[in-house]
């Protein structure tokens, strides 16, 4: 594959591995974060720093952004010393954070305007899936630019579908949002009922994941949870960013999301505690809160 010259903004829990696997497929990083520590951990592995995202778009031919939330993405393509004003040409911009479908539509618009050809990117996967390359990658975007951008985000995933137009890919990931979420509900309800019954959490996990109900939310975060392991992951905060986005979409489309709507204002619930920098699977907390029990094996 023809080396590039990849810009990267974002170097969190999938950011700092994603760039890893772009720098061992050979191609050359520019990188930048507000965390000066994590720009540090990647300069020393290897990649050229930028003091913002201005210098990164003007260093590079492709850039890539794995930002939290929207207004973040807004800020560093648009803002101030933001990515637009480093712009050039046929340049090519994915973002892979996940956002308000609506923001990534008006992102590329005005990134458009400037010549830069835009994928909204979003993947899931989770930190495992980053470092392994092995997320699932969903795409929004023309198919020339989805084309070109493939050899990149192979390296950074197994799975890659172009869902359709701009916008696309944040949809489907709301859609898949909806389904983890209800995933993780699903199996703190099941566990804490168990519990309070009196039946062993192993046990439960062992019964459930062996039929119909066994879920690959289960089986990645099913015996971490019962042994109170809660390290992100993926933060509930961002899953509440999430599913807010997905309630959001439901308006907009005049969709209505009733599981959804409960599964909200369970991680609502969750950040009210103080536990938003947990894992999302610690959504059981709240539901043993509620119980007053603990399903947990020690
Ligand atoms: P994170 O909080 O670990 O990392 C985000 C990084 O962005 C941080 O290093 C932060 O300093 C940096 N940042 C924030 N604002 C910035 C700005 N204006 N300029 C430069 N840097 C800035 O988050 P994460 O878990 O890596 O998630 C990133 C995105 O990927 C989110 O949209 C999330 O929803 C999505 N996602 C995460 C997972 C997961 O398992 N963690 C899975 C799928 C999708």
């Amino acid at each position: 594959m023809a080396e590039r010259k990849i810009g990267f903004i974002g170097l969190g829990i999938m950011g700092q591995p994603m760039v890893a696997n772009l720098q061992d497929a050979g191609h050359t990083l520019v990188v930048h974060d507000l965390d000066r520590d994590r720009l540090h951990h990647a300069v020393l592995a290897g990649a050229a720093e930028a003091t913002s995202p201005r210098e990164v778009a003007e260093s590079s031919e492709v850039v890539i952004t794995m930002l939290p939330d929207s207004p973040d993405v807004e800020a560093v393509a648009l803002g101030s010393d933001g990515l637009i004003e480093g712009a050039t040409r046929g340049q090519l911009y994915i973002d892979m954070s996940t956002i308000a479908p609506q923001v990534a539509v008006r992102v590329a618009d005005e990134m458009c305007e400037r010549g830069v050809r835009c994928l909204d990117a979003p993947v899931s996967g989770g930190d495992v899936g980053a470092i392994e390359g092995k997320l699932s990658i969903m795409v929004g975007g023309d198919e020339a630019t989805f084309t070109d951008a493939l050899p990149i985000l192979r390296v950074m995933g197994e799975t890659i579908t172009l869902c359709g137009p701009i916008g696309s890919g944040q949809i489907v990931k709301a859609c898949n949002q909806i389904q983890v979420a209800l995933n993780l509900v699903g199996m703190a309800e099941a566990l804490t009922l168990g519990a309070k019954a009196g039946v062993d959490p192993e046990v439960v996990i062992e019964v459930l994941s062996g039929g119909y109900a066994r879920t690959r939310v289960m089986d990645v975060r099913g015996p971490r949870v019962i042994r109170g392991d809660f390290e992100p992951g993926f933060k509930a905060k961002l899953h509440y960013k999430d599913i807010n986005i997905v309630m959001q979409s439901g308006r907009d489309y005049g969709v209505p999301l009733p599981a959804s709507a409960i599964a909200r204002e369970l991680f609502g619930a969750m950040l009210a505690a103080g536990r938003g920098e947990l894992d999302h699977s610690a959504i059981l907390t709240v539901l043993e809160d509620l119980a007053r029990v603990e399903a947990r094996t020690d």
